[in-house]
């Protein structure tokens, strides 16, 4: 077996534990060789509480994976290029889109690579997805994105915090989806937000763009939860679900040539193709209609929330 590429992981909660460290611990490609987090830790990896003595002690460590919540992440990913390690950025890729430009930038003019990932790109019915309406004409489209808060993001309150995004912060995993399968691209044309009488960003979202799509995110829908996107083409009808992982073209399910890796799995794998390459992945066209929604769209006030 080829030599394993030592990464480190930053900010060990929710996703790092739930799916980063089981990405890495199985695959072929890379060491969990550090953890860095002022709290959090995984058993038998060496641990830092400071990220600035992980980038001094552990030079042997080319590659930093960042599972930060948004808002802190920008100095740790400078930080990390600007000691000449390789880095891979949790989605969203950052608090705004000119931070995430720098560090493009930054990465490119030291020979690095920077990788914004989107996991929701990776789950199984996307690439068929994309594959089946690349030829077609798009009537219409719509997203349907309900979650509950208090399941996914349990006490996190930098969700509701300047830079959190609020609803987006699932959205833009339903964004990142269709921006990757739509053969052109679409805009923004107006939208209405939700916030909490108590809080900094949105609960819910409804959102219009050009060329007939619309998508309605919620953040307070308990029991099954639903994340669907519906497409109507002038050759029939598509419907992915699951987040990405159920296709069905005209109502019927359809397996389509599925990846057989999990989500993180994939990305894992594709940071390592991309290290390997010497190449980066950023594209902020998720983030950008975020972005747009937080620009254009009116004020809804509703009923305060609590977790
Ligand atoms: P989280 O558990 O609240 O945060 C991850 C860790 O980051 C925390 O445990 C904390 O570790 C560290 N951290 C938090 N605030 C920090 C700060 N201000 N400065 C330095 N470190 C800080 O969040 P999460 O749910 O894992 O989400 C992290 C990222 O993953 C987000 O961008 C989110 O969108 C994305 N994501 C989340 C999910 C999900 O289901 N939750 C799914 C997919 C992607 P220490 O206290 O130990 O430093």
């Amino acid at each position: 077996m080829p030599e394993r590429t030592k990464v480190a992981l930053v900010g060990i909660g929710k996703i790092a534990v739930d799916q980063h460290v089981p990405a890495i611990a199985n695959s072929p490609d890379w060491e969990l060789a550090a953890t860095v987090s002022r709290h959090g830790s995984v058993p038998g990896v060496p641990a830092f509480t400071d990220f600035a003595a992980f980038l001094a002690e552990r030079s042997d460590v080319p590659v930093v994976s960042l599972a930060l919540p948004p808002v802190p992440r920008f100095a740790y990913a400078e930080a990390a290029l600007r000691a000449g390690r390789h880095v891979m950025l949790e989605k969203p890729p950052g608090a705004t889109l000119a931070e995430v430009h720098e560090l493009h930038a930054l990465a490119k003019a030291n020979g690095l690579t920077l990788y914004t990932t989107w996991h929701s790109r990776m789950a199984h019915a996307v690439a068929p997805a994309r594959a089946w309406l690349a030829d077609k004409a798009i009537r219409r489209a719509h997203i349907t994105w309900r979650e509950d808060v208090r399941k996914w993001h349990p006490g996190q309150d930098w969700v509701f915090e300047p830079g959190g995004m609020g609803v987006f912060d699932p959205g833009i995993n339903a964004l990142s989806i269709l921006t990757h399968i739509l053969p052109a691209p679409v805009h923004l044309t107006a939208a209405t937000l939700t916030f909490p009488e108590n809080r900094q960003t949105p609960i819910a979202a409804a959102l219009t763009f050009s060329g007939n799509v619309t998508a309605d995110f919620d953040w307070r829908q308990t029991g099954p939860q639903t994340w669907d996107i519906t497409v109507e083409t002038d050759a029939g009808h598509l419907a992915l679900r699951m987040g990405g992982n159920v296709l069905e073209i005209d109502g019927q399910a359809t397996a389509g040539e599925n990846t057989i890796m999990g989500e993180y799995p994939a990305l894992y794998a594709r940071m390592a193709e991309l290290v390997a390459t010497g190449q980066s992945e950023v594209d902020l066209a998720p983030m950008t209609h975020v972005a747009d929604a937080l620009t254009l769209g009116r004020r809804d006030v509703t009923e305060a929330f609590h977790f």
